[in-house]
């Protein structure tokens, strides 16, 4: 895949894109990462990127002329999604990433300030993407967690080790507990069943530790998840169970 983002402030991206499984994918030539000055598709001597905005009211607004020559210059061809970070676009979730891991190719814009002129959206964007409902100063950490959401649902960038499809929300429900050594930590024990050897029962127990844990927290999202008959069967009679707490999460 092949990411373009255009910024303000392209140094952000370095600390990230430089750093573990996203200096990773790059290194094994599954990503290729540029970071894009919009500065310099300015065209006056200043470099102005931005302008007051029409109508009066405070902040400063992205200019139109400077963003979509920044843009026409960095999309290859008018198929490759052009995706503006805004937090008025459609929320990314795990569906919206998996969607995007799919595609040789991605243009993302950043916004400041005040935002970006309207005519930006109408002539060179195909998308909009929130990364949550609340306002950051800029996109650029938007972008971030875009890149990094998607990039690790490129085959071969996780590795079998950390395969992306036993995390939560990759199959509508959250993960369960993890362990690891020491066996007991600060008197709590690792559940006996993760040392018994059955991988059936232990699969079985994952299984029902995920399904524990999204009753707990976010219960909205069993409505959708694909659940089979004994996943239905095993809420139920949860459900008639006295309701144990987030914290105490216990062996189900
Ligand atoms: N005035 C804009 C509004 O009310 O919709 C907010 C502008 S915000 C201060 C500046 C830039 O940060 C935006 O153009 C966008 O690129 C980015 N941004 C802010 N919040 C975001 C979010 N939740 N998701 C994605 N990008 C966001």
């Amino acid at each position: 895949m092949k990411i373009d983002a255009l910024s303000l402030f392209p140094a952000m991206f370095d600390s990230v894109m430089n750093a573990s499984m996203m200096w990773k994918a790059q290194d094994r030539g599954l990503l290729t990462f540029c970071a894009h000055d919009i500065r310099d598709y300015a065209a006056d001597k200043h470099r102005q990127v931005d302008d007051t905005p029409y109508g009066g009211g405070g902040g400063m607004i992205l200019k139109p002329d400077v963003l979509v020559r920044a843009i026409e210059a960095v999309r290859p061809s008018t198929a490759t999604p052009v995706i503006l970070l805004s937090p008025q676009g459609r929320l990314l979730t795990h569906p919206v990433a998996a969607e995007l891991a799919q595609l040789p190719q991605l243009v993302l814009v950043c916004g400041h300030y005040e935002g970006v002129d309207e005519r930006v959206r109408q002539l060179a964007v195909t998308d909009e993407i929130s990364i949550g409902d609340y306002v950051l100063t800029g996109g650029e950490l938007a972008a971030l967690v875009l890149i990094d959401a998607v990039v690790r649902l490129i085959p071969g960038v996780l590795g079998a080790e950390g395969a992306a499809d036993r995390d939560s929300h990759a199959d509508g429900l959250l993960e369960g507990a993890h362990y690891t050594r020491p066996h007991t930590y600060r008197g709590l024990a690792v559940p006996a069943i993760l040392t018994s050897g059955h991988h059936a029962e232990v699969a079985r127990w994952r299984r029902r530790q995920a399904l524990l844990r999204t009753w707990l927290r976010r219960p909205e999202l069993l409505k959708s998840a694909p659940l089979t008959e004994d996943d239905r069967e095993w809420l139920e009679a949860l459900a008639g169970r006295q309701l144990p707490t987030v914290a105490s999460s216990p062996d189900p």
